[in-house]
């Protein structure tokens, strides 16, 4: 099967030395990637800026920004059977970027942002020839958010992680997480290293190819 995998954070320029981000570190897409690659199927990682080894048998796609993401995720679903969306996109972008490097000054100043374009939610809903699996990261109401996100973004699965733990989820080399199904369906993968949560979750991802 052919999995593109996205990883790590974006970055949004405010000027050419200054960024908007977050905290994603990358490790949870990377090890998705390699928890792939070691089941024979064939890996497009797109990652974000991340300071990780990409596995030596992906096909790599460096990516910067939230658009750049969205061009190169348009690209390789084309080709693919799975797209796994765990990149922790900006939702917010300066407006405009400086062209030059900004002056500080004494009094406050305000940035416009906008939002960037929601990846997930612009694929086609109709006639998909792949599986779409989505994450979401809540510090609060992790259930009904995960539910609500699943619907709003038409995906196949969403993988629900509580953020506001400090020992578990970004940066972390852990997580716990919950899978909630298009049907309803949940199951959840108790707290473990992010590598073994990696090869479950293609594990189940694997069995849900093998049913469409
Ligand atoms: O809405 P939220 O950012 O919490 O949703 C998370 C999921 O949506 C992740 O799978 C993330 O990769 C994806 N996403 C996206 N485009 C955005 C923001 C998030 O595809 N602009």
């Amino acid at each position: 099967m052919r999995f593109v995998v996205t990883a790590g954070p974006t970055r949004e320029a405010i000027d050419p030395v200054r960024f908007i981000s977050n905290r994603s570190s990358g490790k949870m897409g990377y090890a998705i990637a390699e928890a792939a690659l070691a089941r024979g199927h064939e890996v497009t990682l797109i990652s974000g800026p991340a300071s990780l080894a990409p596995p030596p048998h992906a096909k790599f796609i460096s990516v910067t920004s939230a658009d750049e993401l969205h061009h190169a995720v348009h690209r390789a679903v084309r080709t693919c059977d799975v797209l796994v969306m765990c990149a922790a996109v900006s939702d917010y972008r300066p407006a405009a970027a400086a062209t030059r490097k900004t002056k500080k000054r004494q009094s406050p100043f305000a940035l416009k942002l906008i939002r960037t374009r929601d990846i997930l939610a612009s694929l086609p809903k109709e006639n998909r020839r792949y599986l779409v699996v989505g994450f979401a990261a809540e510090t609060h109401d992790l259930k009904s958010n995960a539910q609500k996100k699943l619907r709003k973004k038409n995906c196949d699965m969403i993988v629900a992680n509580d953020v506001s733990r400090s020992d578990s989820g970004m940066e972390s080399d852990a997580n716990e997480v919950v899978i909630f199904f298009r049907n309803g369906e949940t199951e959840k993968i108790s707290r473990a290293s992010k590598k073994i949560i990696a090869r479950e979750l293609v594990k189940k991802i694997s069995k849900c190819l093998k049913k469409v």
